[in-house]
């Protein structure tokens, strides 16, 4: 019999974190609500992606001062200012070093400094990025993997379905506010790509609401290691759900208590970053 031990796992992943000032390049509408913006400049030098689920913080100045505190680097890690600066999280949906680029997909929405920043920050300006501090590395070996989440976590999941072995199958299930926020993704053949249209709806996770989690609850009879990732349900004002990852066996704790412990050296603990934590497991 196969010991858990030797099983593959999903492993979490940290790397050194670097702040440096970007350049808007550019941006474009991917779907009517998703706005593709896209940084470069001459700091993209030794910036690095490998993980599908890597973010980057876009550091903001603080709305009513407008006052810019930037973080400043520490050897392999960034000392935050105090008070801290504004921060928001994007997934690096592309990374291009030969081109110089990295792109992000920022959902827009009526109010928000990053929301704001993406529709209407003129090309060419610069904004301080930290990061990416780490991502959760998956296993080629879990044949059967699933990935759940909404709008802010289709980054992510599309970026990871397109690196999948084309030989893996399972779900991708993502909710939309309606079709025309649907996207060709590069899933293989044997994940399934199901979009759900929030519509009027206020947003709750998908999973609540889907049947697709019964895979979950049974055992594999070939005892093949596979993979799922969760949406957490949002809480009311912050419609924030995205995929998190988990293996077989005890690995989703395990993956979740390596998230936390990493954390200090990631960013600063917020009251609005520990939010997100408690949203994240
Ligand atoms: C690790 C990580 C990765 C993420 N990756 C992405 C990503 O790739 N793309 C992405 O779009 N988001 C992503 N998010 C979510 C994003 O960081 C939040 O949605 C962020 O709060 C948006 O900031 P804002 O300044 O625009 O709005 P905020 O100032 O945070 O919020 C202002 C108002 O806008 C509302 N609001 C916030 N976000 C949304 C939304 N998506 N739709 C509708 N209303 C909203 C809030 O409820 C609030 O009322 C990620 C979050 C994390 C933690």
């Amino acid at each position: 019999m196969t010991d858990i031990t030797d099983r593959p796992q999903a492993e979490l992943r940290g790397f050194p974190i670097r702040i440096r000032e970007l350049t808007l390049l550019r941006r474009e509408l991917v779907t009517p609500l998703m706005l593709r913006v896209t940084l470069g400049g001459p700091e993209h030098v030794g910036f690095e992606s490998h993980i599908a689920d890597e973010h980057i913080k876009l550091i903001f100045p603080d709305p009513e001062t407008g006052e810019l505190n930037v973080p400043t680097q520490n050897g392999d890690v960034i000392d935050w200012p105090r008070p801290l600066p504004p921060t928001r999280d994007y997934t690096v949906r592309r990374y291009d070093p030969g081109a110089g680029e990295v792109d992000i997909d920022v959902v827009v929405h009526t109010v928000g400094l990053a929301s704001t920043w993406a529709q209407q920050a003129p090309i060419g300006s610069r904004i301080p990025v930290a990061g990416p501090p780490r991502g959760i590395h998956i296993p080629d070996e879990f044949t059967w993997q699933a990935y759940f989440g909404d709008e802010t976590a289709l980054p992510a999941i599309a970026r990871r379905v397109a690196e999948l072995p084309r030989s893996t199958r399972g779900y991708a299930v993502i909710e939309v506010q309606n079709a025309a926020e649907e996207q060709p993704l590069d899933a293989p053949e044997g994940v399934e790509v199901r979009w759900l249209h929030r519509a009027d709806r206020p947003r709750q996770a998908p999973v609540r609401r889907h049947g697709v989690l019964a895979p979950r609850r049974r055992r594999r009879r070939d005892g093949a290691p596979r993979h799922r990732a969760r949406a957490q349900a949002p809480l009311e004002d912050r419609p924030l759900t995205r995929p998190w990852w988990a293996g077989p066996g005890s690995q989703p704790r395990a993956a979740h208590q390596a998230r936390r412990r990493s954390s200090a050296a990631s960013g600063p603990r917020t009251p609005s970053s520990r939010r997100r934590s408690r949203r994240n497991r």
